[in-house]
């Protein structure tokens, strides 16, 4: 796929998204890695309506170290840019990444301490987990929750810290508690089908409190 037909298709999802009330107004950000220079993505711009995204509203990213390298006049990258950086450096197979803020997922409280910075929290093995990948029957499973830093770099430097610690998540998502989840894939469309399964997941769980 070249860049336009991701970018197209990375806005056609933000739309979806909109409608599903996964983004209201300005939140979440989603991101593809450049088909063609995979040293670089492309990320929604900060700001923008993600009802009425547009193909011309991504800012061009460095993945190794998340200095701007394009972007068309008056366009930013979003705040949350550093925690995709991040994603893309730890994962090379990594094409996509997708973060919303969905209602569920405000809902799940796990009291994350702001001097721990993230804890492994039990997933219940429910049958939308063969989404990621994961066929055991009852499966020991865990996703990593974050504390909401109000400064974004800090969360990113507490996923890295992750990465560094406990290795790559065996599930393609983590969640930001308070916040949201941010999912990724190896390409758009499975970056998709994780975010969907994800919010399943999510809802289960909120409705279990
Ligand atoms: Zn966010």
């Amino acid at each position: 796929m070249d860049l336009i037909s991701s970018l197209q298709e990375v806005t056609k999802l933000s739309h979806l998204y909109y409608s599903r009330q996964w983004m209201f107004a300005t939140a979440g950000n989603l991101s593809t890695r450049d088909p063609s220079t995979k040293e670089q993505f492309w990320i929604t711009a900060s700001g923008k309506h993600k009802g009425e995204l547009k193909v011309t509203d991504f800012v061009s990213v460095s993945a190794s170290d998340g200095s701007l390298v394009q972007a068309n006049e008056g366009l930013k990258p979003s705040a949350e840019t550093s925690i995709h950086q991040v994603l893309y450096s730890q994962m090379p197979e990594v094409g996509s990444c997708l973060h919303v803020h969905t209602i569920d997922s405000n809902l799940l409280e796990f009291g994350v301490e702001k001097a721990e910075g993230y804890r492994e929290i039990p997933i219940p093995p429910i049958e939308i987990i063969k989404a990621f990948g994961i066929w055991d029957e009852k499966p020991n499973l865990t996703m990593p929750v974050f504390y909401n830093h109000t400064h974004v770099p800090t969360i990113a430097n507490e996923i890295k810290r992750y990465f560094t610690v406990e290795g790559i998540p065996k599930v393609p998502f983590l969640l930001i508690e308070g916040h949201g989840p941010t999912v990724w894939g190896k390409t758009i469309a499975e970056a998709n089908k994780h975010l969907e399964a994800v919010h399943f997941l999510l809802q289960v769980m909120a409705r279990r409190i």
